[in-house]
């Protein structure tokens, strides 16, 4: 998995890991999507640290699994 191409359609456009509708730049998910996780994820996965990548890779591991949105748990 390249994270620079994670949740990039074919035509370069951001589209979301989940749903692939698109997506705001600097976010993982389109904003349904993004509001259906448990605030504890939100809040996870908006700070930027160097977990940042480890933290996006739950959530990866957790859509691929088809893990509900809100049933979703990010490591703080
Ligand atoms: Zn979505």
């Amino acid at each position: 998995m390249a994270a620079h191409t994670l949740g990039t359609g074919q035509d370069g456009t951001l589209v979301c890991l989940a749903c692939d509708q698109s997506r705001d730049a600097g976010r993982y998910l389109c904003r349904t999507c993004w509001w259906t996780l448990p605030a504890a994820a939100r809040a996870s996965l908006s700070r930027r640290d160097r977990n940042a990548l480890a933290r996006l890779r739950q959530l990866v591991d957790q859509l691929r699994a088809d893990t509900p949105l809100n049933r979703i748990e990010i490591t703080p």
